[in-house]
């Protein structure tokens, strides 16, 4: 294959194929070994802390994720993942207790 092309992560084999395009557009190579896909020069996007907190605000309002996450700058499938993580930290328990009974005759 050509030579600018990086060995497979999993593999090391140098046999890729180009395999369309991400949705940022990036190149998705796939090996032909191992069948893996990866991205030549990926970046880890790191959410900062304060995006964190003002999608936590935006999520009591009602407003529609994609346009959370089209001004606060994240990905859509992220935004589902975070909300899942909060989601899954909520205790599923409700705390009820029991309830005082009058006794008959009593009033
Ligand atoms: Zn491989």
């Amino acid at each position: 294959m050509s030579v600018n092309l990086p060995p497979c992560p999993s593999c090391g084999s140098d046999q890729l194929v180009k395999n369309s395009k991400i949705h940022h557009g990036k190149q998705n190579l796939k090996c032909l070994e191992c069948s893996r896909q990866f991205v030549q020069d990926r970046e880890n996007k790191v959410i900062e802390h304060a995006t964190k907190e003002l999608i936590d605000q935006l999520l009591l309002e009602k407003i529609p994720w994609s346009g959370m996450a089209r001004t606060t700058g994240v990905s859509e499938p992220w935004l589902q993942s975070y909300v899942n993580a909060i989601y899954e930290a909520v205790p599923k328990q409700v705390k009820a207790r029991a309830k005082k009974r009058a006794l008959r005759g009593s009033v």
